[in-house]
């Protein structure tokens, strides 16, 4: 951290999703600073402390009512594990303890609940029954649920915010950030999160500037602070002086030009100079981001990460549901293709009605494709309304986290008896859609040519194949220096699984944040890729790049670095060779 003699202070991250924005800070996070504070209560107030608790429990308790009520006859495990929650509400242990605790310890009611929380806890926790040891993580989310009634009047809501600001929080989730309304906020900054972390890329789709791994800004910065964000180098200046801002005024205007410039280019072709074509296709969240795959001239959605739609409801949807969104995203785009991934939750992306899964290691837990084969009815769902949405327009079914070949069985056959469903209910969609897997496992690159076999395409998703097969937290800021795409293993990986793709004769894409930054584009152009998918924002600047590029030329390049051992070194390499074609 950089302290000048003025207040003006520089805080250095990682960049989340570049642009330039300079505006008041409005700091929106409970979580990193305890804002839970303990206060004494004098004798005549414990009564009124009692029923304030006993409103929060009540409050609490209606509203998982209102969800357990909205849950169909599909969802009766998770109805089962909210009922469970329904009565651990009225627990003696939590609720009881926390009554006494306000009347005897003469503390408010959040500070009884946060103490009595821990000391069940650890009581379940050194259980020897494992059942019992696992209620741990229901007990959690209850005492949390009321802990946000206790707390109402501050709980804030990032889609309830009206003003033009920065948000300045701890941490956001995907879900959090994919309530952010653009004409309120202009861009945000964390303390927490690593490279490519869910919560960049959609930063990135909103085309908002972010800095996340800042450590301390929740400490560093007050409400109502003057912040610059740069999230094209990832540097936040806190209270800036007056030169300092007048520098980056200048600065954004010229990136505003610069993405004016190219998008106005966007809608010439993505050929080499030696005649070799590209697609160039795009990653979606919401259905609402098709315009910009429009505006971009994108050849398509070469991956549509459907969970965004699951995050924003209070309960799985129902079918019909998905049906329409997958409808609209397909009739909007038709003829080009939209590739609809199947639902990759768990990880960093947590359904809010389904959190109490309770893993340690999320990432490396039921995630994704293992979520979807242990809960069919969710799954069947699924493919049920994209099904039904392929009569309507060009669709290809992607399968996230795939990782052996059992996998690919079992999702064949949960695809074939919906299919057989469809046919009996004489429902209307349409079959013949190409089954493609990501490859973003270790595992699944080293089986590339046998998975090859059962599928029609692969979309390697670099995100988690640099995740997990270099053991790096892409949401860890502790490790993010290490997070990096040029890493000579990652790229023999990569190269691996092209060769099964050509070998076996199936299509393949790259669908990571790798394939949107510049720098990569004529390493994996070498490497035999004729498809990437991006972010919308980075199609002009990836075209125009392709446009100055020489195929026979990348393929050497390709080929050279195949050869490094060093990423470092390889990236130097990568950088000395395209400056100039890259500015
Ligand atoms: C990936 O892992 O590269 C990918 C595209 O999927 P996600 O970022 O949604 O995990
Ligand atoms: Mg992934």
């Amino acid at each position: 951290m950089d302290k000048t003699e003025s207040k003006e202070v520089v805080l250095r991250g990682i960049g989340g999703a570049p642009g330039i924005c300079i505006g008041k800070a409005y700091l929106v996070d409970r979580e990193g600073v305890d804002l839970i504070k303990r206060y004494a209560i004098v004798d005549r107030d414990i009564p009124a402390e009692v029923n304030r608790f006993k409103n929060a429990v009540k409050k609490a308790k209606d509203e998982l009512k209102a969800v357990v009520e909205s849950l169909g006859e599909d969802f009766s495990s998770q109805v089962d594990i909210l009922e469970t929650h329904l009565v651990l509400f009225k627990d003696k242990l939590l609720y009881g303890k926390t009554i006494d605790s306000i009347t005897q310890d003469k503390i408010n009611a959040e500070w009884a609940l946060k103490k009595v929380t821990r000391q069940v806890k650890t009581m379940f926790q050194r259980m020897e029954d494992d059942y019992l040891k696992s209620r741990v993580a229901d007990i959690s989310q209850v005492s949390e649920q009321i802990m946000r009634q206790l707390m109402g009047a501050q709980d804030i809501k990032i889609s309830d915010i009206r003003m033009r600001v920065i948000l300045v929080a701890h941490d956001l989730s995907p879900a959090d950030t994919s309530q952010i309304q653009l004409e309120h906020i202009k861009g945000f900054v964390t303390d927490r999160g690593g490279r490519d972390s869910h919560t960049s890329i959609i930063a990135k789709s909103l085309n908002i500037p972010a800095v996340t791994g800042l450590g301390t800004a929740t400490v560093n910065v007050q409400n109502d602070d003057i912040l610059i964000v740069d999230g094209s180098t990832g540097q936040l200046i806190i209270n800036p002086e007056e030169d300092t801002l007048f520098r980056y005024e200048e600065r954004r205007a010229q990136y505003e030009q610069y993405r004016a410039l190219i998008t106005r280019e966007s809608h010439l072709p993505s050929v080499t100079l030696d005649g070799h074509a590209m697609k160039l296709m795009a990653n979606i969240e919401l259905v609402e981001e098709v315009v910009s795959v429009r505006d971009n001239v994108a050849h398509g959605v070469g991956l549509f990460r459907t969970e965004f739609i699951y995050i924003d409801q209070k309960r799985f949807p129902t079918e019909d549901e998905l049906f329409d969104r997958y409808k609209e995203a397909v009739e909007l785009i038709t003829p080009q293709p939209v590739t609809i991934r199947t639902l990759d939750i768990n990880g960093d992306k947590v359904l809010p009605y389904f959190k109490n899964i309770g893993e340690e290691n999320p990432a490396l837990g039921l995630r994704a494709v293992r979520f979807s084969l242990q809960r069919p009815e969710i799954f069947l769902t699924q493919i049920r309304a994209i099904l039904r949405a392929a009569a309507f327009g060009n669709i290809r079914l992607l399968i996230p986290m795939i990782t052996c070949v059992e996998e690919i069985i079992e999702v064949k056959e949960l695809l074939n008896r919906a299919i057989m469903d469809l046919t009996r209910e004489e429902m209307v969609f349409n079959k013949d859609i190409p089954l493609g897997i990501m490859i973003e496992v270790p595992s699944a690159a080293i089986m590339a040519d046998e998975l090859a076999k059962y599928v029609d395409f692969f979309s390697i998703g670099t995100n988690d194949l640099i995740q997990y097969s270099l053991a790096i937290d892409r949401n860890n800021r502790q490790v993010a220096h290490l997070y990096r795409p040029l890493n000579p293993a990652v790229l023999r990986l990569i190269k691996m699984v092209v060769d099964a793709a050509h070998r076996q004769n199936i299509i393949v894409t790259i669908c990571g944040e790798m394939a949107g930054d510049p720098l990569n584009v004529p390493v994996l152009m070498g490497l035999g890729f004729t498809e990437l998918s991006m972010n919308p924002g980075s199609i002009p600047v990836i075209k125009q790049v392709i446009r100055k590029l020489n195929y026979q030329d990348v393929c050497k390049t390709a080929k050279k670095v195949l050869g490094m051992d060093n990423t470092e070194e390889i990236y130097q390499f990568v950088h000395s060779t395209y400056t100039e074609t890259l500015q």
